[in-house]
């Protein structure tokens, strides 16, 4: 199962990871009560879907040359016009297919001073049975083309269940992000505490991209793609109600409804 950026933040910032302040919201007016609840200057208007790539998508109802599904804002007037533009319009990206996806939910997000952007992953490594983790300098990026491209910028481990996150662990990724000092102490954490909401919530994937430095040296989540196992979901009550149905294959949500687990695929079948 899927969940929105903002629900995953949700769930990182209950294991103490460092998110930024923000609010959903579901029309315009919405947006504009949560960017006056944010400091400022800077405001981020987020398109809530299930799909990444957001940031370089397009709106198909908006010129060409419009911007894309995450955008910057500078003041709430700003947040408001772009929270107009978003909402109710279908969003392409590379990851939705051509159909794109209507846009129904933003996230009004506290808007970072970037220093560096990098890639953070956990996944089930079904080969070592292991959680494993893929490190990468280059956030921001299409992960998939960096691995074609430059294999060497990207590090990937798993982790032992029986003893969890060790500090190694934390000193080996500072080093493939060339961190030292304070911002090395702060990602061993941030490791720690992505390891921990991954196996407590039973994720299947999570995918932090980019986590960045700040330029005042702080280490932050300012994305999060997370999906759990639907096989555990029994476990974890408080994750059902964070389902979007609206998000989701009508076949799936059927199957799912009579404990079957169904995937849709392309083409006519
Ligand atoms: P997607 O991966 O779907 O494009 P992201 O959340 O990664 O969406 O946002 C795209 C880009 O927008 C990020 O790589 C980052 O540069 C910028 N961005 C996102 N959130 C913030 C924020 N809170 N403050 C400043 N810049 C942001
Ligand atoms: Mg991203």
């Amino acid at each position: 199962m899927n969940i929105h950026e903002y629900q995953g933040k949700a769930v990182l910032k209950e294991y103490g990871a460092p998110v930024s302040a923000g609010f959903p919201a579901l029309s315009v007016a919405e947006a504009v009560e949560a960017a006056k609840k944010l400091p400022g200057p800077l405001y981020v208007v987020k398109s809530q879907i299930h799909a990444g790539g957001r940031g370089k998508g397009k709106f198909k109802e908006l010129p060409a040359d419009a911007k894309g599904g995450v955008r910057l804002a500078k003041s709430i007037e700003e947040v408001e016009s772009h929270a107009k533009e978003m909402l109710g319009n279908t969003l392409v990206t590379a990851q939705t297919g051509p159909a794109g996806k209507q846009v129904n939910r933003l996230y009004i997000e506290d808007g970072s001073d970037i220093s560096k952007e990098f890639y953070l992953s956990a996944l089930v490594d079904r080969e070592t049975s292991r959680v494993a983790f893929v490190v990468s300098t280059e956030g921001g990026m299409d992960i998939e083309k960096v691995a074609h491209d430059t294999p060497e910028k990207i590090l990937t481990f798993s982790v032992d269940p029986a003893t969890g996150i060790m500090p190694h662990h934390g000193r080996t990724v500072a080093k493939a992000l060339g961190l030292g000092g304070e911002q090395a102490k702060q990602a061993a954490t941030v490791l720690g505490q992505v390891y921990a909401a991954f196996v407590g919530k039973d994720m299947a994937m999570l995918e932090i991209n980019p986590l960045i430095v700040t330029t005042q040296g702080q280490v932050k989540c300012l994305d999060a793609k997370v999906s759990f196992d639907s096989n555990s979901l029994y476990r974890h009550p408080e994750l059902m109600e964070l389902r979007d149905e609206t998000e989701e294959d009508a076949k799936e949500i059927e199957a799912s409804k009579h404990d079957l687990a169904y995937i849709a695929l392309d083409g006519t079948i």
